[in-house]
Parts: structure tokens; sequence; C-alpha cells
């Protein structure tokens, strides 16, 4: 079967299609033929060895697929061969024709939810929900800046923080992410470049601020965001490429909070759980995953760079 491999840390041309042997599941596993496979920004950081968790060499990238079971190892009986589901991490990667996925890691995927929205899930929806939830402990009724909603993670904190009944302002970089955003529903889109964004977030909550900021680029953006939270607000850092400065007296006279957030450090309960959480919102329909370009997995290098790039337009799929 056919795979993505990576042999050595670097740029995106260590991305090489290779016919691997097929796997078999063993206890506690299941084999899923793989129909679409989601691109994170964090398998970008792994390919290029810059990540701090760096998996052993050769191996093949992503966690984020939706596909069939095709077999099931001993001891599995929450799922059969035919199943649709979806996965967040595996065995063995999921830029594959196949993936060897632990029994934990793999969620049924709804009838209405096709395999490009299934492999769209995993990340972006499960940091979504852990940072609103989990970590900001969001109440129904508050004010939520999504600085970045117009990408995975943003587009899915957009659809929970609707369904919960939070008010929301939107922030995406070019025309046709501000479209997109506006088009989830949100009321209030501003641009992340315009210098006149944080008066914006004022004046739209009246002067209050906002009570949480769901940050996906954190060293540009952290000093601004505490300057328009609201008494007792809550920055989560999600995302974050280096380093920046921040006036601790913004905190302060806020008795905001800076709260980082890692979905690799999710408890197994709390990923049971947002599963749960997850599907119910899948079935029902308020969830809707908004794909974006596709690829073949032979051009797993172009779509890893069209992550990296600005002007986020829904999630980046491959298709082996
Ligand atoms: P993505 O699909 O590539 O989207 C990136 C988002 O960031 C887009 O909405 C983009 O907007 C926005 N952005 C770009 N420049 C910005 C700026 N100056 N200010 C605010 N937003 C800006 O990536 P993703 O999957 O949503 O992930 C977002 C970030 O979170 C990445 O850095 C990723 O590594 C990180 N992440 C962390 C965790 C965790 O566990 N902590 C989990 C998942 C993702 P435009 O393109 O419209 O400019």
């Amino acid at each position: 079967m056919k795979a993505i491999r990576v042999a050595q840390f670097g740029g995106p041309e260590v991305l090489k299609v290779e016919d691997i042997p097929q796997y078999k599941p063993g206890v506690g596993e299941v084999l899923m033929a793989v129909k679409a496979a989601g691109v994170n920004p964090v398998e970008i950081y792994i390919r290029s060895g810059s990540y701090a968790r760096k998996p052993v060499l050769p191996y093949t990238p992503g966690t984020d697929a939706a596909g069939i079971i095709e077999a099931v190892g001993e001891g599995v009986s929450r799922f059969r061969p035919g199943d649709r589901v979806y996965s967040i991490g595996s065995l063995t990667g999921v830029y594959a024709e196949h993936s060897l996925c632990k029994v934990g890691q793999v969620f049924p995927l709804p009838p209405s939810v096709d395999f490009t929205q299934g492999a769209a899930l995993g990340i972006p929806y499960a940091t979504a929900y852990q940072a609103l939830f989990n970590r900001a402990h969001a109440r129904a009724g508050e004010w939520l800046l999504v600085h970045g909603a117009s990408g995975g993670v943003g587009v899915a904190a957009c659809q929970l923080a609707i369904a919960f009944g939070l008010r929301i302002i939107g922030t995406a970089g070019a025309d046709a992410g501000i479209k997109l955003v506006a088009d989830q529903g949100i009321q209030h889109v501003l641009n992340h470049q315009d210098p006149q964004m944080p008066e914006k977030v004022m004046d739209i909550t009246g002067g209050r601020g906002v009570d949480m900021v769901l940050e996906m680029l954190a060293n540009q953006n952290l000093g601004v965001d505490l300057t328009m939270l609201a008494m007792g607000g809550r920055a989560v850092v999600i995302g974050c490429r280096g380093k920046v400065e921040i006036n601790p007296r913004d905190a302060m006279q806020r008795e905001a909070s800076i709260i980082g957030m890692s979905l690799f450090n999710a408890t197994e309960a709390e990923i049971q759980s947002i599963h749960a959480a997850l599907g119910a919102g899948l079935a029902t329909g308020i969830l809707k995953p908004l794909i974006g370009r596709q690829f073949p997995l032979a051009e797993a290098a172009k779509a890893q760079e069209l992550v990296m790039a600005p002007g986020a337009r829904g999630k980046i799929i491959l298709v082996p």
C-alpha cells in the first residue's frame, strides 16, 4: 500500500510516496482504510525537526483521518469491518492508504458526515473544545474573541461557541477568510491585520472587553489580547510561533489569566468526553467541518506548504 514516508527531518521535499507492506491489527487495534486525511500545522513543525516531540525515523505523518474499518484485532468489540470512523491519533500515521490505530483513537462517523469532513475533526475540533470548555471554562452569554477564526481550529471554535450561546467576534486576515467566518454565522468579523482592531473589539463589547480570547498566533498578539480582556478575562494560547512581549500590568488590572494549552496534555477521560460531545454535535448537524482544498497523497508537500501560507479558507485535506 502507498504511504508518505519521511526518512529525515527537513523541508517539504522530504515527504516521499513509497510502497510499504500492509499492516495487521494486533490486540486492541483496528486497521482503517483511509479515505481522507487532515493536514495540521503541527505536522509541519514535526517534519521540520523543530518540534519538541520527534518521531522515530522513518515515519508516516498525520493523526486526523476518516475512513472505513477494514479489520479489527483481538479484543475489539466497539467496531466491525465496514464501520465508518474518524481518527485522532494513530500508531502508524494517516498520510497513507491504510492506518493502524488503537481502538481508543477512532470514533464513529455519522452517516451525514462525509470522509473529508471526518478528516477535519480530530485535532481542530478537539482543540477548540478543550480550549473553550476544559481550559477557559466558557459560560453561555460570555464574549469570545476567536483570533484566527478562518482556520481549522477557528472554524471549529466558532461552531461550538454558537451552539453554546457565546457572543462571538472572529478575525481573519483576508477578504475571503472574513467572508468564510461571516458565513459561519459570526456577526462581528474583523481583520487581524487592521491596527484599529482592538478599538473595534472594545466598541463592539460596549467598552467592556471580551471574557475570552482563543489565540492562534500568540507571538504576535498576546500583549494586545490582554488589553482587550474584560475583568477576569482569560486568554488561551493555542498557537504560538515565537516570543512576545507583554505588560503584566494589563493582566493585573483585569485580574486576567493567560492559559496555555496543548491537546497532547488532554487526559484519556477528556479525549473520550470531547468526542462524545463532538459526536452529538455532528449527529445533530450543529458541527459542520468546512473543507478547503483537497490534494492527492502524492501532493502532500504542496498541501503542507499551503497550510503554513496566510489566507486560510477551510481545512486542507489529502485524499489517498
Ligand atoms: P490553520 O488552519 O492554518 O489556521 C491558522 C489561523 O491563524 C487562520 O485563521 C489565520 O488567519 C490565523 N492567523 C494568521 N495570522 C494571524 C494573526 N496575526 N493573528 C491572528 N490570527 C492569525 O491552523 P489551525 O489548525 O487552525 O491552527 C492554528 C494554530 O494553533 C497553529 O499555530 C497550530 O499549530 C496551533 N494549534 C495548537 C494546538 C494545541 O494543542 N495547542 C492544536 C491545534 C493547533 P488568516 O489565514 O485568515 O490570516
